[in-house]
């Protein structure tokens, strides 16, 4: 079979080992000049390291398949995400667990912490909004210090206007445990994510700088299948409306010193701060002997048609649009099928995209026969 897939990101990477594996004919158009989407990375020899040019990128999973899967194509260091937060008067352990409420509270056990914790709660059985969910769940403190400012710079709107559900995937911990992550499987590939992607497309044509949307029906005519993974409401000329978004813009600086903040990702949570966090990138490479370091200061945007895309704004009205794509993209099946973070308009990781691409290959039956 001839199958085209549209976008070199991770999503579209997976599915093109997996055709090719299978011995189809795989011809993979990216409109960026690069492959790899927003996980791509790039070697910065003077502070010898990997730039995460698109921002962080940790791979976590609990699934020992899907980290055996990623595991074929690169070794993975033992990177852990330990994330602090500079709220102005000081910096704080995060995720929430015990060592940030002991520098907050001052308790010292797991059960001086329950008991302080609660005293704070705002008890709400059914919490409306993500401001609602947190004073119930983490209290009036912990929300004003970790969560109101950065939330409000994240996503452009104020707690009390998002859904809770973006803040339920961080954890709230009555230990020491500051792992940002629950899974079990955690780290961040030696050599770079570009490296994973140039092996997943090792059997495939690649051509770069090409967009699909700009002549799609004369690239879809060419191919028996098509797997597409850009923005499922540009695929359909945005006929029903736009989706929203949230788009990102990175400030990057070469720095003459060795460590610049001491940590991976400093996230700052002040509203007056603009931008919501620096990454220091030789951290998740686990190497700090250069003598330079480059960090990246990331500031969230407002999305406009023509901006990047990178993360959906998942709410009852959006979520309602997005189903109506969904069902025009149905009615395009078993040629054309939508995959990954934009076509499927769900935040999702690393490890949930490789998932997702997984199950679209088995449901294609060009699955994971040596797995
Ligand atoms: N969040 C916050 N303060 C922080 C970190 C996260 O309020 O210091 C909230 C914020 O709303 C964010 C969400 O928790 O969008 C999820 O955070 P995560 O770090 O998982 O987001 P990502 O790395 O995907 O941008």
């Amino acid at each position: 079979m001839k199958i085209l897939i549209v976008g070199a990101g991770l999503f579209g990477a997976v599915c093109a080992h997996e055709f090719a594996k299978a011995g189809h004919r795989c011809t993979v158009i990216e409109k960026r000049s690069h492959i790899g989407g927003n996980v791509f990375t790039r070697y910065i020899p003077e502070a010898d390291c990997h730039e995460h040019v698109y921002g962080a990128h940790i791979f976590h999973t609990n699934s020992k398949k899907i980290w055996d899967y990623v595991n074929q194509f690169a070794e993975f260091n033992h990177y852990v995400n330990r994330v602090k937060v500079d709220c102005g008067s000081g910096i704080y352990s995060f995720p929430i667990n015990l060592f940030t409420l002991y520098q907050v509270y001052g308790v010292r056990t797991p059960d001086e912490a329950r008991a302080r914790l609660e005293q704070a709660l705002v008890p709400n059985a059914t919490p409306a909004n993500m401001e609602e969910y947190c004073l119930s769940a983490i209290g009036e403190d912990l929300y004003q210090i970790f969560i109101e400012g950065y939330t409000q710079k994240q996503w452009g709107r104020h707690p009390r206007e998002l859904p809770a559900d973006v803040v339920k995937r961080l954890p709230v911990r009555f230990t020491f445990d500051d792992n940002y992550f629950n899974d079990r499987y955690q780290g961040i590939p030696v050599g770079g994510y570009t490296a994973i992607i140039e092996k997943m497309l090792a059997g495939a044509d690649v051509r770069l700088n090409v967009d699909f949307n700009a002549d799609r029906e004369d690239w879809i005519s060419q191919y028996d299948k098509v797997v597409y993974t850009g923005p499922i409401d540009a695929f359909f000329d945005y006929r029903h409306g736009t989706l929203e978004y949230r788009s990102l813009r990175f400030e990057r600086e070469l720095l003459p010193v060795s460590d610049f903040q001491g940590n991976a990702v400093m996230n700052y949570s002040r509203r007056e701060v603009p931008w919501t966090r620096i990454i220091e990138h030789k951290h998740f490479d686990m190497k700090l002997n250069a003598p330079n370091t480059l960090i990246t200061r990331e500031y969230p945007d407002a999305w406009t048609v023509g901006k990047t895309e990178y993360y959906p704004l998942n709410n009852p009205s959006t979520d309602m649009l997005f189903r109506r794509y969904r069902d025009a993209a149905e009615e395009l099946a078993p040629k054309i099928h939508f995959g990954g973070r934009l076509a499927e308009y769900r935040y999702y990781d690393m490890h949930q995209i490789v998932g997702s691409a997984l199950s679209l290959c088995d449901r294609l039956g060009e699955g994971r026969s040596s797995m």
